[in-house]
């Protein structure tokens, strides 16, 4: 089929998915372009500039490789001797250990067809409980919040335009300045109007910057803060008694957890001071419409669900849900973080946001996909519980694993990269030799973003068409076609396409009545150029860009605030480790950064991981700014350089999480899971910075 030059698509990357358009240049890349769109604005980052380097970047894998024993290096295959490699591997498993002796493991980057045929290939193919991905450890708390509190879980229940129009914002644990620049429009458009915003966060990142009012708690303790501002908000009058009297239940039993939450017990917890705490309610309570807005610095703890639901709390006792301009949400990491959580890669979940626990969901899967519902297996581990449950950890001993890279990005990593090296079959589906492919035994290489087409879904529920703008390279093949040829080698040789479109057209037949609906989306109607955000039940909807206009997603159709209490902390400073870690993202790298830093101009920009230090503690310790300094937790060690700044807590230590190796912030962070949606605490950690001898210093 000829393509429309230039190919109209959107990034590689974050959940902005921003607008692009791509024109081959004849030697296998392409030119990027940007287009405008309502929520990129015509804007792109630097990583959406140059996101067309990834095309014919170094290290792309062109031939599948394997090995010839466990110890013997991986040499290149034919695509037919790696597939049947990897089968045997899986069926020899199988034959030991039952179904659940393979785990398939998947990615909040992964196209909605792709995540979509993860999760069928693992309960139909393989039969498998053990299967989940790595958006587990971007979302999972946000979502589960989300649902207790409205019923349903999309990221912003309304779409990005109306950020640039509401009144008031509380921004919470995100620095979208550095990680989704063009995000910054609609924050101008915000303020240009007259706008307040107030950004909560333990640095004093490039949007704190931007804020109006900054507040700077200690890590971990933003469960207090929301409870405070409650706290605050009910006693200076500013809480909305019609709406909760209309629209909401719980709010006593909420406002009897919040009454422990004086101001001055908030400063002793948090470090934000009276006056500021009370800055931000009037900020909040003055507004004529205002959001609430919460990232990973809020959701990244052994208690992001209940964090969340403090921020939750906090919306609905001043009426915004809803409301016009209004509301609370949540800003999604991963390019399709929200719809590759909605179609059944996740270990509880059947396509269209269907529990696998419920049995009329099941009915209504198992006949999409043309199985008896009792063969679908029920529940499985959740991500970490799974990386850690692998070979050796006893559970699953061969791994199945598209597009993620846990060597890197998984909590307490150097347990998990010893859990995945004692795999008796690890494959691996990428488009680069990443830190997990190298331990890899059968490495596919894979198609990326503008090779092949598929849909996305946006942190605002809206379902975009990435467009194939050119070929693979000779040797590669898309994800599709490897379950495809998986599934055929393993007994199912129909019910695989290999064709976007007729994925998705299945995909929509199985979330049709679910929560999350796509039945009356299409390619064809997106090709079109509508603007479809879920649910869109049938052909003719138009979607629903704003969700609780009406009513909220649950029986009764009132949102529920839930009491929380801020709980000691997990892991609490002490002599050994007398500092607070916080890990994130920086601008320049994206994730674990297997393919970000192969793009030169980014890896030129930021080749090395660093650690934010204060000048207070810098001086303290006798350490220099630039000098490499060894980061170390209970779970394991990191040699970084410092990076001197006072937009740093000086209780508290930052570390990018986009490298491996000496470097990986990971092997720091803790892998307490929240207690409901199974998220590390990515977020929070004892730490201490040692120096290192002179030659190791440079
Ligand atoms: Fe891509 Fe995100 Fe940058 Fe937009 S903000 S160009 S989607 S990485």
């Amino acid at each position: 089929m000829s393509l429309a030059l230039p190919v109209a698509t959107h990034c590689p990357y974050c959940a902005l998915q921003c607008a692009m358009a791509l024109t081959p240049d004849g030697r296998g890349g392409a030119v990027v372009t940007a287009r405008d769109f309502p929520t990129s604005r015509g804007g792109l980052c630097r990583k959406g500039w140059t996101s067309a380097d990834l095309l014919t970047g170094p290290g792309r894998l062109t031939t599948p490789l394997a090995r010839a024993s466990k110890t013997g290096p991986l040499l290149p295959v034919s695509w037919d001797d790696a597939l049947d490699l990897a089968a045997a591997g899986i069926r020899a498993a199988q034959e030991r250990g039952g179904p659940d002796a393979v785990a398939v493991f998947g990615g909040g980057g992964l196209t909605n067809e792709k995540a979509y045929a993860v999760g069928k290939f693992a309960r139909v193919v393989l039969r498998t409980s053990q299967v989940d991905y790595n958006g587990r450890f971007c979302m999972s708390s946000a979502a589960a919040a989300a649902n207790r509190a409205f019923g349903v879980d999309r990221g912003l229940p309304f779409p990005l335009e109306d950020v640039g129009a509401t009144d008031c914002i509380l921004l919470v644990g995100s620095n979208v300045a550095e990680t989704m620049p063009p995000f910054m429009s609609h924050l101008a458009r915000q303020h240009d109007a007259g706008g307040r915003l107030i950004v909560v966060d333990p640095r004093r990142t490039p949007t704190a910057a931007a804020a109006d009012l900054h507040l700077q708690p200690q890590p971990g303790t933003d469960l207090a803060l929301a409870n405070g501002l409650l706290h605050l908000a009910i006693a200076e009058g500013l809480v909305d008694r019609d709406y909760l009297a209309a629209r909401t239940t719980g709010f006593d039993d909420v406002r009897a957890a919040c009454a422990s939450w004086w101001p001055a017990r908030v400063e002793r917890v948090t470090g934000v001071s009276e006056p500021d705490l009370r800055a931000a309610v009037r900020m909040l309570g003055a507004a004529s419409s205002a959001m609430v807005l919460t990232a990973r610095g809020a959701e990244q703890h052994s208690h992001g669900v209940d964090t969340v639901l403090a921020f939750t709390n906090l919306a609905l006792a001043l009426g915004l849900p809803g409301r016009p301009a209004s509301g609370w949400g949540c800003l999604t990491g991963q390019g399709n973080g929200q719809g590759g959580r909605e179609h059944g890669q996740k270990a509880d979940q059947l396509p269209g946001y269907r529990s696998i626990s419920d049995p009329a969901a099941r009915a209504h899967v198992a006949a999409v996909w043309g199985v008896d519902p009792d063969d679908l297996p029920g529940p499985g581990r959740s991500a970490q519980e799974l990386l850690l449950a692998l070979g050796d950890g006893g559970g699953p001993e061969a791994l199945l694993l598209l597009g993620s890279n846990p060597v890197v990005s998984a909590p307490n990593a150097r347990l998990v990269a010893q859990r995945i090296a004692s795999l008796s079959c690890l494959v691996v589906a990428d488009l680069v030799l990443s830190e997990t492919a190298r331990l890899a035994d059968v490495v596919l290489p894979t198609a990326q973003w503008a090779e092949e087409t598929g849909t996305m879904t946006n942190l605002e529920g809206r379902v975009l068409l990435r467009r194939k703008a050119l070929d693979p390279p000779e040797g590669v093949r898309t994800d599709l076609e490897v379950l495809a040829g998986l599934a055929e080698r393993l007994g199912w040789p129909t019910g695989f396409p290999t064709d976007a479109e007729a994925v998705f057209d299945e995909l929509r037949r199985a979330s049709a009545g679910g929560r999350a609906d796509y039945a009356g989306i299409s390619h064809a109607r997106l090709a079109g150029g509508e603007a479809l955000h879920w649910p869109c039940p049938t052909v003719d909807s138009p979607g629903t860009p704003r969700l609780f206009l009406d009513r909220f997603a649950t029986a009764d159709g009132r949102a529920v605030l839930v009491p929380v209490d801020q709980p000691e902390p997990t892991e609490p400073v002490d002599d050994d480790y007398p500092l607070h870690l916080t890990t994130g993202r920086i601008a320049m790298q994206y994730q674990s950064g297997a393919q970000t830093r192969r793009v030169v101009a980014l890896n030129d920009a930021a080749p090395h991981a660093f650690v934010e230090v204060h000048p207070h503690l810098a001086e303290r310790l006798g350490v220099l700014d630039g000098e490499r300094v060894k980061v170390s937790t209970r779970r394991g060690e990191a040699w970084l350089r410092t990076r001197v700044t006072d937009t740093v807590r000086s209780d508290t230590v930052f570390v990018p999480f986009h490298w491996g190796g000496k470097q990986r912030a990971n092997s720091l962070t803790d892998d307490e899971l929240d207690p409901v949606s199974r998220m590390p605490s990515f977020k929070v950690c004892a730490a201490r910075i040692d120096r290192l001898h002179a030659d190791a210093a440079r």
